[in-house]
């Protein structure tokens, strides 16, 4: 909150007491009386004005509007840190020139699974392995994920092939098991707002993935990598997975105007999930292309040796092949973009 617009029929007595409110937040004022209204610059640190108390003042008597210039996420904002932040997990630098490429199943089915698929991603190009072990399902029924059982494959497969691995993390119990194998924490879109979890994540020095809940705004995207950094760890990726729309032909809308957005307000990596975003194996290289011209610093790409069998989300999971055809079509899009892939 910076700057205060009074009514043109505020009072003596309502500047007076607007000053004062100020001045016991230890904030400065600057008064600009102008021939029709008054104007209220407010000086020094806002940001622990909390939008609570912003409301608050708000409805006090004489003002107009209340205009906040500094956002309320400051660790996260461009303002706060103007270079690019780069996330380095083992010398492969997301945020880099380099758009790093995150490939691999919904969901660890089985040992050697993973290890197929971990060996064709590499193939293809890919420089990180998914796979979830810990699978948030809409349905009690269907299929939860192999749990620390499957975080063992992924290991595995890491070993095998090199690829660092990102997994998701549903629920602060599971945090000291997930954080010993993964190289990269996936906080997914249902857990976006779980502010425990994000406060336990953010004590941690771990990269994150944090991807966007359904319907979050991007401020609130935001304020929730801010809940992570207010805890110390700044290694967050974002990560644009579609919203909820009232569009039904693909599963969510992939919100690619997020990217350049992000990219004016703040610093972090922005990766995006065409798989999710469409939910149709083959709109996704499409919009995987659309990502990586909007400016991407990665993409998250579900790839499946045998989609028709995949215990969850084969319906948009490419087979290696398509999905090493798609790297070898991404790479003049990055170069025209000044990137590599
Ligand atoms: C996933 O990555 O498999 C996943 C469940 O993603 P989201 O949280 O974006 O739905
Ligand atoms: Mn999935």
């Amino acid at each position: 909150m910076d700057i205060i617009v009074l009514k043109p029929n505020a009072t003596e007595e309502d500047i007076r007491r607007i000053v004062k409110k100020l001045e016991s937040r230890g904030l400065g004022v600057n008064i600009s009386k102008g021939t029709e209204r008054t104007v209220i610059g407010v000086i020094g640190d806002t940001s622990k004005i909390s939008e609570e108390e912003e409301d608050a003042i708000r409805v006090m008597p004489g003002i107009e509007d209340v205009m906040r210039i500094l956002k309320p996420y400051k660790l996260a904002s461009r303002d706060f840190k103007a270079d690019d932040t780069t996330v380095d997990i083992e010398g492969k630098v997301i945020g880099g020139r380099k758009i790093q490429i995150i490939a691999g199943p919904c969901a660890v089915e089985s040992r050697t699974m993973i290890i197929n698929i971990a060996e064709k991603v590499k193939e293809a190009g890919a420089s990180f392995l998914r796979g979830g072990a810990f699978k948030p399902r809409t349905s009690p029924y269907s299929f939860q994920g192999l749990g620390e059982e499957g975080l063992k494959y992924l290991a595995e497969a890491r070993e095998r092939t090199g690829l660092p691995v990102v997994t998701e993390l549903m629920d602060p119990r599971d945090i000291e098991v997930v954080i010993k194998y993964a190289d990269i924490v996936q906080i997914g879109a249902r857990n976006m707002q779980n502010f425990r979890l994000l406060l336990e994540v953010g004590s941690r020095d771990k990269p994150i993935l944090l991807k966007r809940g359904f319907s979050a705004t991007i401020k609130e995207w935001l304020m929730a990598a801010e809940y992570i950094m207010s805890k110390g760890n700044q290694k967050i990726i974002l990560c644009e997975r579609g919203v909820r729309t009232f569009e039904t032909a693909t599963r969510n809308t992939l919100d690619l105007s997020a990217v350049p957005v992000l990219k004016q307000l703040t610093h972090l990596p922005v990766v995006v999930d065409p798989s999710h975003g469409v939910g149709k194996w083959d709109l996704v290289a499409p919009m995987s292309k659309a990502a990586v011209a909007a400016g991407a610093d990665g993409l998250l790409i579900e790839v499946h040796m045998n989609p028709e069998e995949a215990l969850s989300d084969g319906e948009q999971s490419l087979k290696p092949d398509y999905f090493k055809k798609l790297m070898s079509e991404l790479r003049p899009i990055a170069s025209a973009v000044g990137r590599d892939i």
